[in-house]
């Protein structure tokens, strides 16, 4: 039990990577705050699994880019905890396409969910976590050290991210608060299906740029998750690490 007694909010844990985050810190002992944006379902079906596996869960809705939204996702899980000592930035939206189609649109989509949301998060963490410091894990990309053709804005997002991590580190250090970015490589989930991904060339060449010879799994990223929130990583902080079989861009 490496998370035994602790509290963990991980945001966007209705599915994909976020699901299994929360579900695995819950088996490792924490208490789970399973936010989500708009799949009521699916982050009632995560907190159903935990619970049904012996582990303490809830479900609330709160989308990170407004800060509303944020303030009441913490209020929520103050009231029901009393405490956080975990925070997951997972929330996420990937986007490709050409430069001529980026737009204003889906600049600040990417931009408000990927880097603002974890602003706000981290702000209201702070409070909770108050003197006894906390941990903060961003859920960046591989994307981030290795932008890919039709990936500027998404890598754009994510190398922002690794930025406040490193400066956060230095920033927050002096408080006990540790803070990591954790680098997907390419992963099969909800997001990696409906965005078209899946059974495409592009995950063929992304397969294919992989040592290890496959499309990684929720799985793989949530153990790595539970090192980096526990105490085996307690030297840890403002570190880069990537989860990725191993693919170094193409
Ligand atoms: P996914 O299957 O599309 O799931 C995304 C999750 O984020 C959902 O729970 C969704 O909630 C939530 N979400 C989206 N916008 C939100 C917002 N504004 N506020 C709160 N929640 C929000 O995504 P995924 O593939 O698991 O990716 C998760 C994270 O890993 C993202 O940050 C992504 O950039 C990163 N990543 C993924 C891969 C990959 O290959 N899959 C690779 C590298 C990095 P609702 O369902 O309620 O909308």
């Amino acid at each position: 039990m490496k998370l035994k007694n602790k509290v963990a909010l991980v945001t966007g844990a209705s599915k994909g990577i976020g699901a299994a985050i929360a579900k695995y810190f819950a088996a490792e002992g924490a208490k789970v705050v399973v936010n989500y944006a708009s799949s009521k379902e699916g982050a009632e079906n995560v907190v159903k699994a935990i619970t049904a596996n012996g582990g303490t869960a809830i479900a609330v809705q709160g989308d990170v880019a407004k800060e509303a939204d944020v303030n009441r996702l913490f209020e929520e899980t103050k009231n029901t905890f009393g405490t956080l000592d975990i925070l997951v930035n997972n929330a996420g939206i990937y986007q490709f396409e050409p430069i001529e189609q980026v737009s204003a649109g889906t600049f600040h989509q990417q931009f408000n969910t990927n880097v603002w949301g974890p602003i706000l998060t981290i702000q209201a963490a702070l409070k909770l976590f108050g003197t006894r410091g906390g941990n903060i894990i961003n859920i960046s990309s591989g994307a981030s050290n290795m932008p890919m053709a039709t990936g500027s804005v998404y890598s754009a997002s994510k190398a922002a991210l690794d930025a406040i991590t490193v400066a956060l580190s230095k920033e927050l250090g002096g408080n006990n608060v540790r803070i990591n970015s954790l680098l997907p490589g390419s992963v099969e989930t909800e997001g990696t299906h409906t965005s078209g991904i899946m059974g495409s060339d592009f995950e063929a060449k992304l397969v294919a740029n992989t040592p290890l010879g496959r499309m990684g799994q929720p799985d793989d990223i949530a153990k790595a998750a539970v090192f980096l929130a526990s105490d085996e990583a307690a030297w840890v902080t403002g570190e880069k690490l990537a989860v990725s079989g191993g693919i170094y861009g193409f």
